[in-house]
């Protein structure tokens, strides 16, 4: 875990583009209320295929305007290489010099897959036509992607991330953090020197975490599904025991060498905040 001691830690909060005014009005409440514990940034979510490249823009010029320090994520599937260049030409017209650059996944009854297959294609753009212009994170997936064939196969395909540029990279959010310690050591292994940040998933709705879970691929330890399940529809008893269980989890993590925290807020400062206080960040 050497590597990773040597870097700043480094916390962070991700948000999705607001698609109302209300939703616009209710984000910038909550990065007012999630800047006050001094994170390094917030990042905003890129819909896929592109579909919120008009409000991922908005809500990362307005959290700027408002003072903060932001970063857009990019996808690339579907895409072609002229309008992820725009994206990017448009990014740093801006002043942007941070951004999550990603995959994404196919919308449904998308036929093309336009002209990048993976992140690691898309980082090489970035670095081809930016130069070092933008600070580059990258997915990482310490109980790998489900797509993967293999787990070496996805190990090799983030080496090739960090082989094309990236700087440093989030994780999918995960409840167990053997399998991420397992994944800095098989990283550090490979050589690969770059700070791989835990992303921490409160829990707030058992329905909505199980559904998010079983499509991104990240498990729910059965003792965990089988405490949220029971609980019903108590939502106090299901975000007080998920409060437990994640606290502990970062304390861990923390303590054992992670290089920060990037939580998934869904736009919401309740949860975050509580687990920063408990940490005593
Ligand atoms: P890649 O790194 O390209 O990997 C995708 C899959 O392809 C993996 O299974 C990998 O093993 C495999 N692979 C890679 N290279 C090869 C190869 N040469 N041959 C065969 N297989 C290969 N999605 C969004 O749409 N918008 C977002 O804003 C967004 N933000 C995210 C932020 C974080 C921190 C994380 C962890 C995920 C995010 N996602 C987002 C989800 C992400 O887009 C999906 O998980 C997507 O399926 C994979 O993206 P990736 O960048 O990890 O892809």
């Amino acid at each position: 875990m050497e590597s990773q001691k040597k870097y700043t830690r480094c916390f962070s909060f991700e948000f999705f583009p607001p698609n109302t005014g209300e939703g616009a009005e209710k984000l910038a409440q909550t990065a007012k209320q999630l800047a006050q514990l001094k994170p390094e940034f917030f990042s905003v979510t890129y819909g896929a295929g592109g579909s919120t490249r008009e409000r991922t823009l908005k809500a990362v010029l307005d959290l700027c305007e408002a003072g903060h320090a932001a970063a857009p994520h990019i996808s690339c599937i579907g895409s072609s290489r002229s309008s992820v260049r725009e994206t990017l030409q448009e990014y740093k017209n801006h002043g942007i010099r941070h951004l999550v650059a990603l995959r994404g996944d196919l919308p449904s009854g998308t036929a093309t897959s336009g002209e990048f297959h993976y992140a690691n294609e898309l980082v090489a753009f970035i670095r081809e036509e930016f130069g070092g212009h933008f600070f580059i994170e990258v997915a990482a997936y310490p109980e790998y992607h489900p797509q993967s064939r293999s787990a070496q196969e996805d190990l090799n395909a983030f080496r090739r991330k960090i082989e094309a540029g990236a700087d440093s990279a989030i994780t999918q959010y995960f409840f167990n953090s053997d399998c991420y310690f397992h994944f800095v050591e098989e990283c550090e292994a490979m050589g690969l020197r770059v700070p791989v940040v835990p992303g921490i998933m409160p829990i707030g709705r058992f329905s909505q975490l199980a559904r998010f879970s079983d499509s991104c691929g990240a498990e729910i330890p059965r003792w965990i599904r089988k405490k949220l399940e029971g609980y019903g529809d108590d939502t106090a008893s299901i975000r007080a025991f998920g409060l437990d269980i994640v606290t502990d989890m970062c304390d861990r993590l923390l303590a054992n060498g992670a290089p920060g925290l990037h939580f998934y807020t869904l736009n919401q400062a309740g949860l975050t905040t509580t687990i920063w206080q408990r940490l005593g960040l």
